[in-house]
């Protein structure tokens, strides 16, 4: 399997240990599979399989330069006890007529978890493998996740250091508690006074910054990403689909064979991208439904493909797909461009200057497989409490932009079975999820924690457990245009 950048030749590609020390494509492009793995897949033989057997086989397919043994090694150590739910993604079944994939029972509460434990695994046997001696500098935008799960993947993971920027108050109370007390020599969290697009932007210019990447080495140090820009965080993530399909079959929701949807709450086009690639590889998927909170940018592409940024960037209360520019779906336009670097070299400079392109009518023509639709700070109160009232289940506000996407998909597709891509623990949201469940709520951070707890019942969760007894450090805080300076001073 070689890997080749969206923006560059085939000539130039690569394997995958070296796409996964890399991050980013040097011409700033993403690495893509030259060729999709055709395994031969018996979807009956996942039946049967335990989430780490699935996610091992599922990485072979991909990652066929790693050993048996050291993807194993990887799987078993990314996908223990650090999970608090033995099948470690858990598919719900206290809901009528859906389905929730429980992605956050990893320690810090989000999907992010499922990609950035077993990230680390990854890149340290690759930096052995190639013969790396220059320490890695992991740097990584986040809009509230990523940061805290790459944070606690790669904490005291030797010759490794972890620069995290996130939008200063542009994160949940939680969110920030945990990227402040994440415990860890060779971590830095730094606040950007911006939001996640201009962090976004920055990191990746950084990364190209050909002069900063010289002086880098010449430190001892080179970049890499633990944004879902980095193929080796992405590919995980196809596990789940999988996973989740044979449980269906084995609790006999459905037949072999038949077609689900997924709905995917959605902001940088990562995790839904993985639905894609499980699509191509073979899983019977009907539509991917992409969900968007108030920055809708996606659901319009969709519609008339056209992708405009040029429009007000809001603060919702569902921070993590607060995003105007994703980066992913640079992999999916070349991929319907029938791998057609030029076209996406065309497409990202005119997204570079005008904010804005339009695909032409063969590229529209491979967008069948999504459908897409968006939901507003209202909608996502109404859904978390339609959900709680009906069925007892808290669902975070991501989650709940998924389930209202879903819920009104499927009044005109009522016959195929739904599953929404529940992305983080209603515990990293509480404000939110109490004020939708009571109208009203005065309570903030840990007490609002505990507040939901009192609702919901049942232990907390170990990650939000740990919250209390830690500290936060001081936040920092940096203007956009001196991350780099930052870097330069800090490592
Ligand atoms: C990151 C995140 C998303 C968006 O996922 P993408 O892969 O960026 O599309 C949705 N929900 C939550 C809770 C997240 O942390």
């Amino acid at each position: 399997m070689k890997y080749r950048s969206t923006r560059g030749s085939q000539s130039e590609s690569i394997d995958s240990p070296a796409a996964i020390i890399q991050g980013l494509a040097p011409d700033g492009g993403l690495y893509v599979p030259v060729d999709f793995p055709q395994p031969k897949v018996d979807l009956n033989d996942f039946v049967g399989l335990s989430y780490q057997e699935t996610a091992n086989t599922v990485l072979s397919w991909f990652f066929d330069d790693y050993t048996d043994q050291e993807l194993s090694e990887s799987v078993v150590a990314a996908y223990g006890q650090q999970f608090d739910d033995d099948q470690i993604v858990p598919l719900t079944d206290k809901t009528a007529g859906s389905y929730y994939m429980e992605l956050f029972h990893g320690p810090t509460l989000a999907f992010k978890d499922l990609a950035l434990q077993v990230l680390p695994q990854l890149m340290t046997r690759a930096v052995k493998d190639q013969g790396v001696n220059s320490d890695i500098v992991i740097l990584t935008a986040t809009s509230g996740d990523t940061g805290t799960a790459s944070m606690r993947g790669f904490q005291d993971v030797e010759g490794t250091q972890v620069i995290v920027f996130y939008p200063h108050n542009g994160v949940s109370p939680v969110q920030l508690r945990q990227m402040l007390t994440q415990q860890g020599k060779n971590l830095k969290v730094v606040a950007v006074e911006g939001n996640f697009d201009q962090a976004q932007t920055n990191v990746k210019k950084i990364f190209g910054d050909q002069q900063f990447n010289e002086w880098l080495a010449g430190t001892g140090h080179q970049f890499s990403s633990a944004n879902s820009m980095n193929i080796g965080r992405l590919i995980p993530q196809v596990a789940y689909y999988f996973y989740t399909y044979a449980q269906l079959t084995k609790r006999h929701e459905i037949k072999m064979g038949d077609k689900v949807n997924f709905t995917v709450p959605t902001g940088n086009f990562g995790d839904i991208l993985a639905g894609y690639y499980a699509k191509k590889i073979g899983l019977p998927i009907n539509k991917l439904i992409c969900a968007s909170n108030q920055n809708n940018v996606l659901t319009d592409f969709f519609a008339t493909g056209k992708y405009d940024r040029n429009r007000p960037f809001y603060l919702t209360n569902s921070p993590s797909m607060d995003i105007l520019v994703s980066s992913n779906l640079e992999r999916l336009l070349f991929d319907i461009a029938g791998q057609d670097d030029a076209q996406v070299r065309k497409l990202m400079a005119q997204l570079a200057s005008d904010g804005s392109y339009q695909i032409n009518d063969d590229m529209k023509a491979g967008l069948v497989d999504f459908a897409a639709g968006s939901a507003d700070e209202k909608e996502i109160q109404a859904e978390i409490k339609r959900v709680y009232d009906e069925t007892g289940y808290a669902i975070d506000p991501h989650t709940a932009v998924g389930s209202a996407v879903a819920h009104r998909y499927q009044e005109n597709d009522p016959d195929t079975p739904t599953v929404v891509l529940s992305t983080a623990s209603p515990y990293k949201f509480p404000e939110t999820v109490l004020t939708a469940i009571n109208g009203k709520s005065k309570w903030t951070g840990l007490n609002a924690v505990n507040e939901l707890n009192r609702l919901l019942g049942g232990q907390l969760p170990g990650g939000v457990a740990a919250l209390f007894d830690l500290t936060p450090r001081q936040e920092v805080v940096v203007q956009p245009d001196a991350m780099k300076d930052y870097i330069q001073d800090n490592l």
